[in-house]
């Protein structure tokens, strides 16, 4: 079943002399439950088309859907209570809040999306108890590993139980021995919920273990 189509989707960047074409009319079906790789070279656009698929930038034009809903046509308020609870992201660097502890930082979307305080730190504990952190909910991010902090991140991206979890170089700042874990952690995930995985990554070998691989050039794609 469809979860994302995109038509002919155009992203470009300035105006006048200085505009610069990043996506230059992709054409992509997401189905639920795969899990994709997205690779090629810096600069080709792979971050541009995961953030428009987050909803987090918009298309310069083409046509973007979720469950065949013109999402982009929403107005802001309602765009963003729809990424809050469809769409789980997970960033290179992990952007846990480093005032607030890591169950806190978990449960943070759920509290946003108006769910009672209790029910939503019991979810996040549980959830961090599932990623072997139940010793470190009162833990700051600065005082978390570098592994510790994206697993924290992890569960914060689905604690809504999101339609979809968009990761962006989710190993790229780990060791190697650490980013497996992680990525593990990521199939895993795919594979109990049957949540959908599009994956930025320049690990090859990681990217193999994606049932699609598709690959970014100049802000064109080709897949295989
Ligand atoms: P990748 O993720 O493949 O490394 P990006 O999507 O980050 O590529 O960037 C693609 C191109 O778009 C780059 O040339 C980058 O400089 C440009 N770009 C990205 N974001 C912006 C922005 N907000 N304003 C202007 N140019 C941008």
């Amino acid at each position: 079943m469809e979860l994302i189509t995109i038509k002919d989707l155009c992203k470009s960047y300035g105006n006048g002399g200085k505009k610069i074409d990043v996506l230059k009319g992709i054409n992509l079906t997401v189905n639920k439950g795969e899990t994709i790789a997205i690779v090629g070279a810096s600069g080709a656009g792979k971050s541009t088309l995961l953030n428009i698929m987050g909803t987090l930038d918009r298309p310069t034009s083409g046509d973007v859907r979720f469950m065949n809903e013109p999402v982009f046509d929403y107005d802001g308020k309602r765009l963003a209570a729809f990424r809050n609870r469809t769409i789980g992201f997970v960033f290179q660097f992990h952007h846990l809040l480093p005032e607030f502890t890591a169950v806190e930082n978990v449960m943070l979307p759920a509290l946003i999306s108006g769910a009672p305080f209790d029910a939503a730190r019991s979810r996040a504990a549980a959830l961090l108890g599932e990623v072997g952190l139940s010793e470190r909910l009162g833990h700051k991010p600065g005082e978390l590993s570098g592994g510790e902090q994206q697993r924290c991140a992890i569960v914060r991206a689905v604690i809504q139980d999101p339609g979809m979890i968009l990761a962006d170089e989710p190993t790229g700042n780990l060791d190697a021995r650490t980013g497996d874990e992680v990525f593990a952690l990521l199939l895993g995930l795919n594979r109990d919920r049957g949540t959908p995985l599009v994956v930025v990554t320049h690990n090859e070998r990681l990217a193999s273990r994606m049932t699609r691989r598709i690959m970014m050039s100049d802000g064109s794609l080709t897949e295989g």
